[in-house]
């Protein structure tokens, strides 16, 4: 496959085809943490990032939530709509956990009486800081209505998600989204996968996700290899 590279992140490869409306996304095993300073490469994460997230996307759309997923094409590649990255990544969370804990002092685990959810600014200088509907607008990153959209859609979401997850055992902590604008549509795009959210076995509490490589805390590749068997029967 002779491909143009359009983009390449931190954990995917963007590839042009033929239909400019269409992109090839390629998930890579390398991983990073911390804004990038820690860096290396989790052995098979590609490949179960791809099939987890085309998974739950088929789910999701299947449960009227527009996505950019296509078609799968290989184990580490899928077809997606060509969309315009609103640049805010959406933090939903059910349980504190990493930086909540942090700022507002929460232990880790503590149940939140209700969902929160969270907004920061995509930019790596900046170190993707936290912000909220009044930058959103002040800064033209999104319009109201997009706003309204992408609320909507990240409630449903984590509805569907946790309730979805309860049956495998997994308890879904709190995960990242990220939209994009396609044909005046607000869609989900980017990924949902052990990488951008936080899985606990339901029963031992142990980490089923990227913790277990930001924590070092070993057995990462059996952990995301765990996440793939659970929720695909692999
Ligand atoms: N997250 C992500 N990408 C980011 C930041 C966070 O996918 O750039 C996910 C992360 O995996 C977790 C959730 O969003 O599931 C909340 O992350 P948090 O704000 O606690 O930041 P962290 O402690 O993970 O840096």
């Amino acid at each position: 496959m002779n491909q143009k590279l359009i983009y390449e992140g931190k954990a995917k490869k963007v590839y042009q085809t033929q239909d400019p409306d269409i992109v090839v996304v390629e998930y890579k095993d390398d991983a990073t943490a911390f804004n990038g300073l820690k860096k290396g490469a989790i052995i098979g994460k590609g490949a179960v990032n791809n099939k987890v997230s085309n998974h739950l996307f088929k789910l999701l759309e299947k449960r009227g939530i527009p996505t950019h997923y296509e078609k799968e094409i290989s184990d580490t590649q899928t077809l997606v709509k060509k969309v315009q990255i609103i640049p805010i990544e959406v933090i939903v969370r059910n349980i504190a956990a990493g930086s909540l804990c942090k700022r507002l002092g929460l232990s880790e685990g503590a149940k939140l009486k209700s969902t929160v959810l969270e907004y920061c600014y995509k930019n790596d200088d900046l170190g993707d800081p936290m912000i909220n509907e009044y930058h959103i607008k002040a800064l033209g990153l999104a319009t109201e209505e997009e706003l309204d959209t992408i609320a909507k859609y990240s409630f449903l979401t984590n509805q569907i998600l946790t309730d979805y997850l309860k049956d495998m055992n997994i308890e879904l902590i709190d995960f990242k989204l990220e939209f994009g604008r396609f044909k005046g549509e607000v869609i989900l795009a980017d990924e949902i996968s052990p990488d951008t959210c936080r899985f606990w076995d339901s029963k031992s509490g142990e980490k089923l996700d990227k913790d277990r490589f930001r924590q070092d805390l070993g057995q990462v590749e059996e952990a995301y290899q765990e996440i793939l068997r659970r929720l695909m029967g692999a």
